[in-house]
C-alpha cells in the first residue's frame, strides 16, 4: 500500500487502518496539534508559554511545534526551561541535547538544578532510603517548574506529554485510587483561583509515543536517543507502561480509549460527586497545595 497521495510510505497507523507517506504523516501530526490547541483553549493572546524540555523527543516536538505557531506572532513569547535533577551522566547529556534544540529553534533557555535550588542533588535527597526516586523527583521538579515558570511570568507551561503518558496517568490513578490525581488529568490543567498555579497544557496528548519518534526523526529534530535515566528502573510507571504498549499492540486503539474514557468521566465527576477541595497555600513555602503542608515541603523536612 501507498500513502492516499501515491508516494512511499512512511507510517503506518495501525489504529486507523491508513498509510502516510513523510509529508503527510507530518502534516497531520501538526494538525492534529493544532486542533487540540484550537478545541481546548491551550494557548491565547498575549500568551508567554513556558516549555518544560528534556532533550528527549516529547518536549523536543513539543516545543518545535509550539514555537512555529508562536514566531508568527507577534503578541507571544516562548521560552524553555530544563531541570537538572543531578542524576549524573544522563542529565548532563540529555540537557545538552536540549541546549542543542534551543539553539536550532532561537528560543531562550534556563537550566535550573536541584543542586543550587535545594542544596542538594536527587542522589543526596534519597541516599539510603529505599522510596522510589521517581516520587520524589516528580514533586521537586514539578515544584521548581512551577516557580521558574511564575518568576519568568510565564502564563502557561507547557509540557511534551504524549498520548502514552496520559494513558499511563490514567491507570495509573486507578491503581493507586487517587481521585484527586486523575481529576486534574487533561489537556488542560488549570485553576484561576489560584494565582501561583501556571496553567500545564499538553499540546501532544493524543499522538502516540511512537508517532513522537517518527515525527522527530522526518524533521530531522535532534533528541536524546541514548539511555533512560538510571533512577526510574523500578517505578510502577514502568510496569504500566509495558502492560499498555501490549494491550496497544493486540488492540490498536486501546491508549486513546482509556483516555476517551477518562475524558467522558472527569467532567461528571468534578460536577456531581466530588466536592472541590479548598484552596490553600502551603504554610512552609506559600506555594499552591490541597493540603496545610504542601508534598515538596512534606518530602524534604527531613532531609
Ligand atoms: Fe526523575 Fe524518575 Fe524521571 Fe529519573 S525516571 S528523571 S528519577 S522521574
Ligand atoms: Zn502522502
Ligand atoms: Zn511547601
Amino acid at each position: 500500500m501507498v500513502c492516499k497521495c501515491g508516494k512511499k510510505t512512511y507510517f503506518r497507523r495501525e489504529y486507523e487502518g491508513t498509510e502516510l507517506c513523510e509529508k503527510c504523516f507530518v502534516r497531520s501530526i501538526e494538525k492534529k496539534v493544532k486542533k487540540n490547541i484550537r478545541i481546548n483553549n491551550l494557548i491565547s493572546k498575549n500568551d508567554k508559554i513556558c516549555v518544560a524540555i528534556s532533550g528527549g523527543k516529547d518536549s523536543t516536538a513539543c516545543l518545535y511545534i509550539l514555537n512555529e505557531i508562536i514566531k508568527k506572532r507577534k503578541d507571544m513569547k516562548i521560552f524553555a526551561i530544563a531541570i537538572d535533577e543531578g542524576t549524573g551522566d544522563y542529565r548532563k547529556k540529555t540537557i545538552e541535547k536540549a541546549r542543542e534544540v534551543c539553539e536550532i529553534m532561537k528560543v531562550p533557555l534556563k537550566i535550573y538544578s536541584f543542586e543550587e535550588e535545594f542544596g542538594k542533588s536527587l542522589p543526596e535527597i534519597i541516599k539510603d532510603e529505599k522510596i522510589n526516586a521517581c516520587t520524589y523527583c516528580g514533586v521537586l521538579r514539578r515544584y521548581l517548574l512551577n516557580k521558574k515558570a511564575r518568576e519568568n511570568k510565564a502564563t502557561k507551561l507547557a509540557f511534551g506529554f504524549n498520548l502514552n503518558d496520559e494513558a499511563e496517568s490514567v491507570l495509573l490513578n486507578f491503581v493507586f485510587g487517587n481521585l484527586d490525581k486523575f481529576l486534574r488529568l487533561g489537556a488542560k490543567v488549570e485553576n484561576k483561583k489560584i494565582k501561583k498555579f501556571i496553567p500545564r497544557i499538553k499540546p501532544l496528548r493524543e499522538i502516540p509515543e511512537e508517532e513522537v519518534f517518527a515525527y522527530c526523526d522526518a524533521l530531522g529534530l535532534p533528541y536524546y536517543k541514548e539511555k533512560k535515566c538510571p533512577f526510574g528502573k523500578k517505578s510502577v510507571r514502568k510496569t504500566i507502561r509495558k502492560y499498555l504498549y501490549d494491550l496497544e499492540e493486540k488492540y490498536p486503539g486501546t491508549l486513546f480509549q482509556i483516555v476517551k474514557f477518562a475524558d467522558l468521566l472527569i467532567p461528571s465527576l468534578k460536577k456531581g460527586f466530588y466536592k472541590k477541595g479548598k484552596i490553600k497555600y502551603c504554610k512552609i513555602c506559600g506555594e499552591p497545595s490541597s493540603r496545610d503542608i504542601c508534598k515538596f515541603c512534606e518530602l524534604l523536612k527531613n532531609k
